[in-house]
């Protein structure tokens, strides 16, 4: 089957790039709109049972709570805040109106603590459960996009990696005990992540050249910015804001750190690049305003031919391309 990124480079003939009133078109977190001098960003993801969710590991609490942070995770980088969402329900038969409320009061639970409001959506029979939510936001002029990054920029990460990861991996090897702290904050982070709205505005407001959440692993969402943008980027693996408890869980499951804070997705923390005489304070300033981690993690380089866009420079020596080794290569490695 077609790979999502060459689908979508498929599509793009139907799609609209910026032009006019769009600023923004397809290929960044959200599309931006300006509507009588205001700039409006609007955003849709959806969850499918199964795929995004299991039964075992969420709520339908959970379940509404994510399919609304992740839609304000990509407000977040696009620098906005969260006005509105609608929900697309497709609901297989069978599946009791308690539980279509359960995942309801998540959706709500979520749209309290971001500030907006669930204001409709459409509803379908359908073989499995699905839940797609659009969410409407307020940004300033164009918003962040991915390709402002340039040489000499620093590459900050705001929030912290690995951990929903690393609820999986555990999972995976038949570890997971959800009644042990640790891992529950683990799968906590799976089944609840947090869009930093608070800290995407600080990042616009201090002037991010670049930025996205990391929804599908550091490495390939620092390769859409370098793509985005004609850069490559050098990290420093000593300097990740890795979370607590991933290493262990690395250890247990018997996989590579590095697996779980660059290779797996859901971690939503935001990916910004920054002048570098300000990166430090800045970071600092995207992190307390979401009471997260945040460090300076490497910088932008020119690319160069023949040398990987996101390059890793291993604590034990050595580096890694990041972006081109998704987690089954990680799994080659270990071999
Ligand atoms: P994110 O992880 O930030 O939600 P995605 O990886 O889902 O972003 O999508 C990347 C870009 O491709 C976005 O600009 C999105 O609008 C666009 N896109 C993804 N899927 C489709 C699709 N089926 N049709 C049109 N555009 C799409
Ligand atoms: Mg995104």
């Amino acid at each position: 089957m077609t790979g999502e990124f060459e689908l979508i480079g498929r599509l793009a003939p139907f799609l609209a790039s910026s032009g006019e009133d769009l600023l923004v078109g397809h290929g960044d977190d959200a599309a931006v709109l300006e509507v009588e001098g205001r700039s409006v960003c609007v955003t849709v993801d959806v969850l499918v049972e199964d795929v995004h969710f299991r039964a075992d590991l969420s709520s339908f609490q959970d379940v509404g709570w994510k399919a609304v942070a992740v839609n304000c995770s990509d407000v977040a980088a696009m620098g906005g805040r969260p006005a509105v969402a609608v929900v697309g329900l497709c609901r297989p038969p069978g599946m009791p109106v308690d539980d279509v409320e359960r995942l309801y009061a998540g959706m709500h639970e979520a749209c309290e603590t971001w500030g907006l409001r669930l204001a409709g959506g459409d509803t379908v029979r359908a073989e499995a459960l699905a839940v797609s939510v659009t969410v409407i936001g307020e940004v300033d002029g164009s918003g962040i996009t991915r390709d402002g990054a340039r040489p000499g920029d620093a590459v900050l990460v705001v929030g912290p990696l690995g951990a929903a990861a690393a609820a999986l991996a555990l999972d995976r090897a038949g570890l997971l005990d959800p009644e042990v702290p640790g891992d529950a904050a683990l799968l906590a982070a799976h089944r609840r992540p947090r869009a930093l709205v608070a800290a995407g505005s600080v990042l616009a407001a201090e002037g991010a050249s670049a930025l996205i959440d990391c929804s599908d692993g550091l490495g390939a969402d620092l390769g859409h910015v370098c793509r985005a943008s004609g850069v490559a980027v050098r990290l420093d693996e000593t300097r990740l804001p890795v979370a607590p408890g991933v290493a262990e869980a690395a250890l247990r499951a018997g996989v590579d750190v590095v697996e779980l804070a660059c290779g797996g997705g859901e971690d939503f923390a935001l990916l910004a690049t920054v002048p570098v005489a300000r990166a430090e304070a800045v970071a600092a300033a995207a992190g307390a305003a979401d009471g997260v981690d945040a460090a300076v993690v490497g910088e932008v380089v020119a690319p160069v031919a023949g040398t990987p866009d996101v390059l890793l420079r291993r604590s034990g020596g050595g580096s890694l391309d990041l972006a081109r080794h998704g987690h089954d290569h990680f799994r080659e490695d270990d071999a």
